[in-house]
Parts: C-alpha cells; sequence; structure tokens
C-alpha cells in the first residue's frame, strides 16, 4: 500500500512556541511508517475562540504516513502530552495542538476523529498555510483560495520561515 498523504495543522501559545513547534516538527518525522515532506512558513494569529490569551504560533504540514488514521490521532496526541500539553479549557491555552486537517479525501464523523477537521474552512490561521503548502488543493471541487476569499476573520501575521 503506498502512504496516505496528511495534512495537519499545529499550534502553540504557551511557553517557548517557536522550539515547541520545531519539536513537533521533528517528533512527526519520526512516527513509525511516516515522513514529513512540506512544511509551511510560521504565522502568528490571535487566539480564535476564547480571545483573552497570548497570541498564537501556527503552521501547516504535509506527511506522508502509512498509518490508519486514529494510529495517527493517537500518536500525535501522545506527542502532544510529550511536549508538555496538559488539557483544560477547550480552545484555552497550550503548549502546542496538533490537529489532522485531511487524510486523503477520508470522510469521518466521530467525536474522536472528524475528517475534514470541522472548522478548518473558517480559520485563516489554517487556510493561509495551506494554501501556501497545496496552492492547487481542492474541497469539495472549490480551490483552497477561494475559501480564503470569504473569510471575515483577521488578517495574520506571516513570521517566517519554523527552522
Ligand atoms: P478544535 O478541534 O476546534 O481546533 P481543539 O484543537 O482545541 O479544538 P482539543 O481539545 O485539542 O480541541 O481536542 C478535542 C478532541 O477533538 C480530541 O480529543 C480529539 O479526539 C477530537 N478530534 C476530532 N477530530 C479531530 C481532528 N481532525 N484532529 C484532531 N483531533 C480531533
Ligand atoms: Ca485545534
Ligand atoms: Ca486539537
Amino acid at each position: 500500500m503506498s502512504p496516505a498523504q496528511v495534512y495537519l495543522s499545529l499550534g502553540s501559545n504557551q511557553g517557548e512556541k517557536r522550539s515547541l513547534l520545531q519539536e513537533a516538527v521533528k517528533g512527526l518525522n519520526d512516527f513509525e511508517k511516516s515522513r514529513v515532506l512540506k512544511v509551511s512558513t510560521l504565522y502568528e494569529t490571535k487566539a480564535w475562540g476564547k480571545t483573552d490569551q497570548d497570541d498564537f504560533y501556527n503552521l501547516v504540514l504535509l506527511m506522508e504516513t502509512e498509518l490508519e488514521p486514529l494510529e495517527l490521532l493517537d500518536r500525535t496526541q501522545a506527542l502532544e502530552i510529550k511536549l508538555g500539553r496538559v488539557r483544560h479549557e477547550h480552545w484555552g491555552p497550550r503548549t502546542i495542538d496538533i490537529d489532522l486537517l485531511l487524510y486523503e479525501d477520508i470522510e469521518i464523523l466521530e467525536p474522536r476523529l472528524t475528517l475534514p477537521h470541522r472548522h478548518m474552512l473558517q480559520r485563516r490561521f489554517v487556510l493561509e498555510p495551506l494554501a501556501e503548502i497545496a496552492p492547487g488543493l481542492c474541497l469539495h471541487k472549490q480551490n483552497i483560495k477561494h475559501y480564503i476569499e470569504v473569510l471575515k476573520d483577521e488578517p495574520i501575521r506571516k513570521i517566517g520561515p519554523l527552522f
């Protein structure tokens, strides 16, 4: 079986945000039967949902993996814990957040794993870095850039390369 292509969104708004994201990318690349192929620029974003907290650093990456979606989710959650994530309030501050955006064209509608990610089309901090590494990507027969044009959330700032 050839590996699946998976897009992930990573964010941090607590602690050494840049080095936490670097560690997370290295950790993902070290997963068995997996390899990180592309990493977007780092972006700085105002917190989404709950706005009374420190700004986020965000990026999107593409990896290939032979792990199944739920295996990949388990490993990303273990990596979050390894990098100091403590689960407090929903949308609250966190050292690291790793979300699965797209796993090939698989659709899953379970609370534990929803694919495509349920909020991805409303989030500039997901769509802009995603368009950067996958400009030809289409969802529901629309190019990713279409979804960026209709966004109403605030602009985000490009910081530069992660490494
Ligand atoms: P959001 O999902 O809106 O970005 P969040 O990332 O802050 O919010 P978490 O507290 O990190 O939410 O995760 C809550 C639960 O969401 C996790 O326990 C996980 O099982 C579930 N989940 C559902 N779909 C996904 C997905 N595509 N990627 C990651 N987790 C998911
Ligand atoms: Ca998230
Ligand atoms: Ca999450």
